[in-house]
C-alpha cells in the first residue's frame, strides 16, 4: 500500500443547482491552485458540468460519480434544481442525503489519500454527521452571503412560527442579527414554511430543520462575499451562525469568463451579444435574467414587456425555461433595433461586463449579486424567493446599490405603469447614486480578491488550516 500522500485531499459536496454548485466549482479551482488535491463528488447528470473545472486542475481534482438517490416522490431524471418546479425541491434536498452512504464507503477506500476535510454545501448539512463518521472536519459552503445565510439558520435555530390569524405580512424580527432586520411571513424561505406549516412529509421537513442544524456544528462557514458588500454582518460572530468563524473568500467567480457558457451552452454566444451590445451608448442597457429557477408567469411577463415597452430603455431579456413573453413583443423590439430576447442560456458574466450594459434587473440571486457587484453594475431589485429577499434589502438598505422594482415575489405581476417608472428612474438622474456606489462597490470587490486583499487572505488562512489538518 503506497503511503499517505501530503498534499491534503479534501472532499468537497455540491448540491446540484446551478446557484450552488457554480460557485463551489469557482471555489475549487481557487483552492486546486492552492495546491489541495480535491474530490468533488457529482451525478451522471451534472458531470459535464465538472468539465471545465477538471480541464483546468487535471492533476488536482477528480470527480467521485455517484448515482443520484432516487426516491419516490422525485420525477426520474431528475438530477439538478435547475428549472425544476419549486414543489420538488424539498425532498430534492431530503433525497440527496441518501448519498451518505456511498460517500462513506469511498472515504473508506482511500488509504493513499484520506481525506482531511469535507467542504460542502449548506443544504448538503447531512456531511456533518458524515465528516465526523471519517473523522474529519466538516466546512459549510454557503453560496448565499452571510446575512442571507444567518436568516434561515435563525428560522431554524428558533423555530419561530405565524401566529394564527395573522395574514402574509406578520413582521419576523431578527434580533440576533446586527441592525435587527425584520421580514415579511410572505418574504420567509419556503424551505423554512414547508417545515413550520407541515407542506411537506414529516421526515422531509425534518431533514430541512436538521440540515441547517447540523451547519451549526461545523468547523466554520465559507462565504462568497466581502466586507465592504457584508462588513456589518462579518464584524462579529454571530449567534445564527453558531458563532461559527466565517472566512469570507468573495467573489469567487473568475474575473473574465471568455465562453460565457458558465453552467449551460450559451443561447448566444457571448460573442455574438457583445457585438449587438456595441451598438449601444456607455451605460444605457437594461439586462434582465431572474437566474436558474425563476420562470416568470405570463402575466408577469406582461407587465415586464409592457413597462420595457413604455420607459423605451434598451435592454436584453433572458427567458428561462418554459417562460413566454407577449406575442409580437419580441418582434417590436427587434424591429426598433432595441431589444433583444435570449431563450435560454445567456453568458451573464461576459453580458454583465459590457460597457453598454448600465443596469442588472435581478431576482436577487446571490450568484448574480455578486457578479454585477464585481463588474460594477446597479441592479433593480425584483426578489422572488429564498435569500432574495434579504439579499434584495441588503442591496437597497446597506449597501446602495440597487432600486427596488418589484416587492411581490414570484407569481405576482407588477403594475408596469410603477415598473416603466422605476426603468426610467434607474436610467435618470434618480439612478446616479447606486450607478456611483456601484462603481465604488466594483473597485473594492477587485481589492479584496487581489494579493493582500481581505478575501485573498481568508482564502490563504483558510488552505493554512486545512494544511494544518
Ligand atoms: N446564469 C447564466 N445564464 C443564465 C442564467 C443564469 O450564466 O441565463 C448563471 C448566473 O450567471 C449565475 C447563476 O447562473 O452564476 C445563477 O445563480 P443565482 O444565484 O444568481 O440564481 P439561482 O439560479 O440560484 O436562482
Amino acid at each position: 500500500m503506497a503511503p499517505p500522500t501530503a498534499t491534503p485531499h479534501v472532499l468537497l459536496v455540491p448540491f446540484p443547482a446551478q446557484g450552488h454548485a457554480l460557485p463551489l466549482y469557482d471555489l475549487a479551482a481557487l483552492l486546486a491552485a492552492r495546491g489541495l488535491r480535491l474530490t468533488v463528488v457529482t451525478t451522471p447528470g451534472n458531470a459535464a458540468q465538472l468539465a471545465p473545472l477538471l480541464a483546468a486542475h487535471p492533476d488536482s481534482v477528480r470527480p467521485l460519480v455517484l448515482p443520484f438517490p432516487s426516491h419516490p416522490s422525485l420525477p426520474a431524471g431528475l438530477e439538478n434544481t435547475m428549472n425544476c418546479p419549486p414543489v420538488y425541491i424539498p425532498v430534492f434536498i431530503h433525497a440527496l442525503a441518501a448519498l451518505h452512504r456511498p460517500i462513506l464507503a469511498w472515504a473508506r477506500s482511500q488509504p493513499a489519500h484520506p481525506v482531511v476535510a469535507v467542504v460542502s454545501d449548506f443544504f448538503c448539512g447531512w456531511t456533518q454527521p458524515l465528516a465526523a463518521e471519517i473523522g474529519v472536519p466538516r466546512v459549510v459552503f454557503t453560496p448565499s452571503g452571510v446575512l442571507g445565510t444567518a436568516v434561515p439558520h435563525s428560522l431554524f435555530r428558533r423555530l419561530v412560527k405565524r401566529p394564527v390569524g395573522c395574514d402574509d405580512g406578520f413582521p419576523v424580527a431578527f434580533p440576533a442579527i446586527p441592525g435587527e432586520p425584520a421580514f415579511e411571513w410572505r418574504e420567509i424561505s419556503m424551505l423554512y414554511k414547508a417545515y413550520i406549516e407541515g407542506l411537506v412529509e414529516e421526515q422531509v421537513g425534518e431533514s430541512l430543520k436538521q440540515n441547517c442544524l447540523w451547519n451549526l456544528e461545523g468547523w466554520g462557514f465559507v462565504s462568497n462575499t466581502f466586507p465592504a458588500l457584508e462588513g456589518r454582518y462579518l464584524d462579529a460572530p454571530l449567534e445564527d451562525l453558531g458563532f461559527k468563524r466565517v472566512w469570507a473568500v468573495g467573489p469567487v467567480a473568475p474575473d473574465t469568463d471568455a465562453a460565457g457558457e458558465r453552467g449551460g451552452e450559451a443561447a448566444v454566444a457571448a460573442g455574438d451579444l457583445s457585438a449587438w451590445l456595441d451598438a449601444f451608448p456607455e451605460g444605457s442597457v437594461v439586462y434582465v435574467c431572474f437566474g436558474s429557477q425563476a420562470v416568470l408567469t405570463p402575466a408577469m411577463a406582461a407587465a415586464l414587456a409592457e413597462a420595457l415597452e413604455r420607459s423605451a430603455v434598451p435592454f436584453v431579456w433572458v427567458v428561462s425555461g418554459d417562460g413566454v413573453v407577449p406575442e409580437g413583443f419580441e418582434a417590436r423590439a427587434a424591429a426598433a433595433a432595441r431589444g433583444m430576447v435570449v431563450r435560454g442560456w445567456a453568458p451573464q458574466v461576459a453580458a454583465l461586463r459590457h460597457a453598454a450594459v448600465g443596469w442588472f434587473m435581478t431576482h436577487c440571486g446571490w450568484n448574480s449579486v455578486l457578479e454585477a457587484v464585481a463588474a460594477g453594475v446597479p441592479m433593480l431589485a425584483w426578489p422572488m424567493a429564498a435569500d432574495q429577499f434579504v439579499n434584495a434589502r441588503l442591496l437597497v438598505e446597506d449597501a446602495g446599490v440597487a432600486l427596488r422594482a418589484c416587492a411581490g415575489g414570484a407569481g405576482v405581476a407588477p403594475d408596469a405603469g410603477e415598473l416603466a417608472a422605476v426603468l426610467a428612474d434607474a436610467v435618470g438622474e434618480k439612478g446616479s447614486g447606486a450607478r456611483a456606489r456601484a462603481k465604488e462597490l466594483a473597485a473594492d470587490a477587485a481589492i479584496a480578491v487581489r494579493s493582500g486583499g481581505s478575501s485573498y487572505e481568508d482564502l490563504e488562512r483558510f488552505v493554512q488550516e486545512i494544511q494544518k489538518l
